[in-house]
C-alpha cells in the first residue's frame, strides 16, 4: 500500500542537465527542491567520455564530471538529491491544486509544483555489435558528436527529417556520408529531400540495412544488405550515425498531460508551462529539435522561474 510521506514545494524528476539546473534556480529561490533521480543518476551526457560544446569547459570535459558538477551546485544550495524513479502521477487540474508522485511504486510525494525532466532515449538498432561499439564510433548525435570525424568517411542510419538533417550537418565537416534507407524511399520532408539531393558528398542507398557494425574497439566499417536483393557490401567509415528516433520518457504522463504523436510533452510557446498548472516541463522530454546538453540546461532555468511565479501567483 502506498504512504504519503511529505508535503514539498517543488518536485523535480529527471537528474539531467535540464533537472540540476530546475534545481539549482529552485533551490536558490527557497523553493526547497527535492529530485528524483530515475534510474540513470546524471541523465544521458554520463553515457559520454567527451562533452567539447558545454560553455565554461575551454578544454572540453568528461560527461560524468560535468554532471557531477551540476549536481554539487544543486546540493549546494539545499536541493535534495535522491536516488528514486517516479512510477505514477496523480496532476490535480485546479489551479494551487496538489501533485502526487507515487516514487518506487510505494511512497507518495505530494508537490505544489512539479518540474519534469525525464528526457528522450535515442533508438538504436539493437545490434549487439551497435552496443559494443557505442563510444567507439556509433553515435546517436552528429551535433554532439559529429566534429570528431571531421575529413572521415561517415555512415547516417534513417530517412526521416532527423537523418537528413544529421547527413547535411556531418557533410559539412566530413569527408563522405553514406545514407542507409531501409525503405526505397526517405520518409523526411521534399526540402529536406531535395537539401540530401544537392549534397555532393552524400550518397543515398535505397532498400540498404546493417547486419553488423564493423570493427573491435572502434568502428571499421559496416556490413549491409540490400533488402530486396540481398546482396551484401562492407563500407567502410570511421562513424555510424543512428538516426531512426527518439522516445521520449513520458508513459507515466499518458492521458494527463499533453503530448505530440511521438510522445514529446507539449508546452507553451516561450515557455515550460504544460496545459496543468503547475507542472512545467524542461529539457529533452520537450524539445525534439535541438536536444543539447545546454538547451536543456536553459529550459530547466526556465521552468524553475516558471514555477517561482507560479507559486507567487498563488499567494
Ligand atoms: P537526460 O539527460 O536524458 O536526463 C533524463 C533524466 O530523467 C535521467 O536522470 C533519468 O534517470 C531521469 N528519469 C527518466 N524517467 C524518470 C522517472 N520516471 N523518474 C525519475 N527520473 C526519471 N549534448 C551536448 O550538448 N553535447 C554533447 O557532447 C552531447 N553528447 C551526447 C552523447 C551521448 C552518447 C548522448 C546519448 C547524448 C549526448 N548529448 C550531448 C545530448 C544530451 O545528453 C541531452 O540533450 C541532455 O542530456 C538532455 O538533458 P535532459 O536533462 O533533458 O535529460
Amino acid at each position: 500500500m502506498s504512504e504519503t510521506i511529505e508535503r514539498i514545494k517543488c518536485l523535480i524528476i529527471g537528474s539531467g542537465p535540464a533537472g540540476y539546473t530546475a534545481a539549482i534556480y529552485a533551490a536558490r529561490a527557497d523553493m526547497k527542491p527535492v529530485m528524483y533521480t530515475g534510474m540513470q543518476m546524471g541523465g544521458q551526457l554520463t553515457t559520454t567520455t567527451e562533452v567539447d560544446n558545454f560553455p565554461g569547459y575551454p578544454s572540453g570535459t568528461d560527461g560524468n564530471a560535468l554532471m557531477e558538477d551540476l549536481k554539487n551546485q544543486a546540493e549546494r544550495f539545499g536541493t535534495e538529491v535522491r536516488f528514486g524513479v517516479v512510477t505514477n502521477v496523480e496532476f490535480s487540474t485546479e489551479k494551487g491544486g496538489i501533485h502526487k508522485a507515487t516514487i518506487d511504486g510505494s511512497k507518495i510525494v505530494e508537490a505544489d509544483t512539479v518540474i519534469i525532466s525525464t528526457g528522450a532515449s535515442a533508438k538504436y538498432l539493437g545490434l549487439e555489435s551497435e552496443e559494443r561499439l557505442k563510444g567507439g564510433g556509433v553515435s546517436a548525435c552528429a551535433t554532439c558528436d559529429g566534429f570528431f570525424y571531421k575529413g572521415q568517411d561517415v555512415i547516417v542510419v534513417g530517412a526521416g527529417d532527423t537523418a537528413a538533417e544529421e547527413a547535411t550537418y556531418l557533410a559539412n565537416i566530413c569527408n563522405k556520408v553514406t545514407m542507409l534507407v531501409r525503405k526505397d524511399y526517405m520518409r523526411a520532408s521534399k526540402a529536406m529531400q531535395h537539401r540530401v539531393e544537392k549534397t555532393a558528398n552524400i550518397e543515398v542507398k535505397f532498400n540498404t540495412e546493417i547486419d553488423e557494425v564493423l570493427g573491435e574497439n572502434v568502428v571499421e566499417g559496416v556490413r549491409a544488405f540490400n533488402n530486396v536483393s540481398g546482396d551484401k557490401e562492407d563500407i567502410s567509415a570511421t562513424g555510424v550515425f543512428i538516426a531512426i528516433g527518439h522516445k521520449p520518457n513520458t508513459d507515466i504522463f499518458k492521458g494527463q498531460l499533453n503530448m505530440d504523436d511521438v510522445g514529446y510533452l507539449i508546452t507553451e510557446p516561450k515557455s515550460t508551462k504544460t496545459n496543468i498548472p503547475g507542472v512545467f516541463a524542461a529539457g529533452d522530454v520537450q524539445d525534439k529539435d535541438y536536444r543539447q546538453a545546454i538547451t536543456a540546461a536553459g529550459t530547466g532555468c526556465m521552468a524553475a522561474l516558471d514555477a517561482e511565479r507560479y507559486l507567487g501567483s498563488l499567494v
